[in-house]
């Protein structure tokens, strides 16, 4: 199932599910239709479903069923789900699929083509460091450059979506902690990035800046995936083509980057962990963003994250 978390209009943020169509389905709205009654607790958030297991996904999965055979029919209720819980992707407003993961964590140097590109070696660990929430965008939100910054740069990478609580999780069994997969562009300020004299990467200001981490468009479930290390992803800016690459190339597999990910750290559901970038970054091949350049990440079976690069005045 493809997940995600969108509005229509000035409302709230709400849960919905891609249909067959390529519509979406407002899950809450459909369900108070097809069964009269209020939504379950599970069904009210992105965060609420991933908690809830495997429960929440197969409830959510009789919904969407339920829906698409009601609307198939030619009753009073097919008109009202129409009419009132099946939106167009173009008329919704995208939220990021999660709006609020209690962390997010990213990986230095993940791709042996990046660090060929960066000619620096490849870590022999799995290098680690944050997002904080004032990063996340939607999809189709702007990427704010700060007025302070001259490197803007672009990172499409592979994000995990946690599913269940764990500490010290073993790599062999880190595969059960994954809920699903998204899209994020890693955007980057290389001129923020440059080490200070023994304290090393302003990893703040380079990387965790407003607007620095747009993610989506929806959560794609892993049973859709049968096999995350061989997927194609690519980066365009506006009409060229600038990163292309295949997650087969990573250094450190989902697997080993959960186990390091949760020494000591409790991952969540929700929590988001992204996984690297492949060859093809402005820092390697000296071309920045500009502004009004549209930047399109796509990765392979998720789909296409779209979002433009404003600079602040
Ligand atoms: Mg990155």
């Amino acid at each position: 199932m493809k997940l995600l978390t969108f509005s229509t209009q000035e409302g709230r943020p709400r849960l919905g599910v891609l249909l067959d169509d390529g519509r979406v389905l407002d899950v809450g709205v459909a369900y108070k239709l097809l069964f009269e009654a209020k939504p379950p607790r599970m069904l009210r958030d992105m965060r609420s479903l991933i908690a809830s297991g495997d429960i929440g996904l197969r409830l959510l999965d009789f919904v969407r069923g339920q829906a698409a055979k009601v609307i198939r029919s030619n009753s009073e209720v097919a008109e009202l789900l129409s009419k009132n819980a099946v939106h167009s992707l173009e008329s919704i407003k995208f939220h990021p699929p999660i709006p609020n993961p209690e962390k997010a964590l990213f990986v230095a140097v993940n791709y042996w083509s990046h660090a060929r590109e960066l000619k620096v070696d490849p870590p022999e660990k799995p290098y680690l460091f944050v997002k904080l929430g004032n990063t996340l965008v939607a999809h189709g939100s702007p990427v704010i450059i700060p007025k302070t910054a001259t490197k803007p740069d672009h990172e499409v990478e592979l994000a995990v979506v946690i599913g269940r609580e764990g500490k010290y999780v073993d790599k062999s069994i880190a595969m059960n902690y994954v809920f699903g997969y998204t899209i994020v562009n890693d955007v980057s300020l290389r001129d923020k990035q440059t080490p200070m004299p023994r304290l090393g990467i302003r990893w703040l200001h380079a990387k965790s800046f407003d607007t620095g981490a747009p993610i989506g468009p929806w959560i794609v479930t892993k049973d859709e995936i049968e096999d995350p290390h061989n997927l194609g992803l690519k980066l365009k800016v506006n009409d060229e083509v600038r990163q292309e690459g295949s997650t087969s190339d990573m250094i450190f597999r989902i697997p080993e980057l959960l186990e390091v990910a949760s020494d000591g750290v409790t991952l969540k559901p929700g929590d988001i962990m992204a996984t690297g970038t492949p060859q093809g970054v402005g820092a390697a091949t000296g071309r920045f963003l500009r502004d009004g350049d549209v930047m399109s990440a796509s990765i392979e079976r998720i789909g296409v994250l779209v979002n433009m690069v404003v600079f602040e005045r």
